[in-house]
């Protein structure tokens, strides 16, 4: 049974967390979030969202719904926020009395973000800043983080924010699946019968070969190379390739 991961997108609706000039947190942490449910899609997991608008929900709720639906990992996406200017970085936060595989699990999470928009690791840390637990952490009955993505109070730090959003989101893709025990599958193109990202008159070459069993294909070259999704390779699908490689609608 695949793995069900909770995308909590941190505030919304009146509620909007953290706000530098007209950024607010949280549309941040939306933007991310739906980039994530995009590139869970078609992965080995389930994915539920707390929010796909800018709407305000009750902490509460949203703990209560990860719970009801059974999930396996939460995790709720923020940004951070300081008087200082100058504060950088990413940090993960776990609740109070996580034990050690909540703990490495954030720390796996946490490790590949920081490697994918190359901000100062500030670390996995327990609690929350002024008080004993975050919501999400302490209401959720199952592993659980809350990942704070730089600073919105850091002009740098949204630089980096805006331009790194893809490699964020994949390394948190990533990492998600991983903590769940579930493996990352390069997406299948249609058409990139090759698996070298584009497609080229030497997909539809190879189509045509296998469509006329000179070649044999392999699952996912298939899943590729079947442009009409019924379930063979034939020369058709071959044309089809060639007229998207010549970029033919
Ligand atoms: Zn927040």
């Amino acid at each position: 049974m695949s793995k069900k991961i909770y995308i909590d997108a941190g505030h919304g609706g009146v509620q909007p967390g953290a706000v530098n000039g007209k950024r607010k947190e949280s549309d941040d942490a939306l933007r991310l979030a739906l980039k994530l449910q995009e590139l869970l899609k078609g992965q080995d997991c389930e994915v539920r969202m707390s929010r796909t608008t800018d709407v305000d929900i009750d902490i509460d709720d949203r703990c209560a719904d990860a719970n009801k639906w059974g999930a396996d990992y939460f995790l709720s996406v923020h940004r951070n926020a300081s008087t200082s200017a100058s504060a950088t970085g990413d940090e993960i936060w776990i609740y109070s009395k996580a034990n050690t595989y909540t703990e490495a699990k954030a720390r796996n999470i946490l490790n590949a973000v920081c490697k994918a928009d190359g901000l100062k690791n500030r670390g996995v840390k327990k609690g929350a800043p002024s008080y004993t637990d975050y919501g999400v952490n302490k209401y959720t009955n199952m592993h659980s983080a809350l990942i704070e993505l730089g600073f919105i109070s850091n002009a740098s730090d949204n630089k980096v924010y805006d331009a790194k959003l893809d490699a964020i989101a994949l390394a948190l893709a990533k990492s998600l699946l991983s903590v769940v025990g579930s493996e990352w599958k390069e997406p299948v193109i249609k058409g990139d019968v090759n698996g070298d990202g584009k497609v080229t008159a030497a997909d539809a070459r190879e189509a045509l070969r296998a469509s006329a069993k000179l070649e044999k294909l392999s699952d996912r070259e298939i899943q590729a190379a079947d442009m009409n999704n019924d379930g063979k390779v034939t020369a058709s699908d071959a044309r089809e390739i060639l007229k998207k490689s010549a970029g033919v609608k």
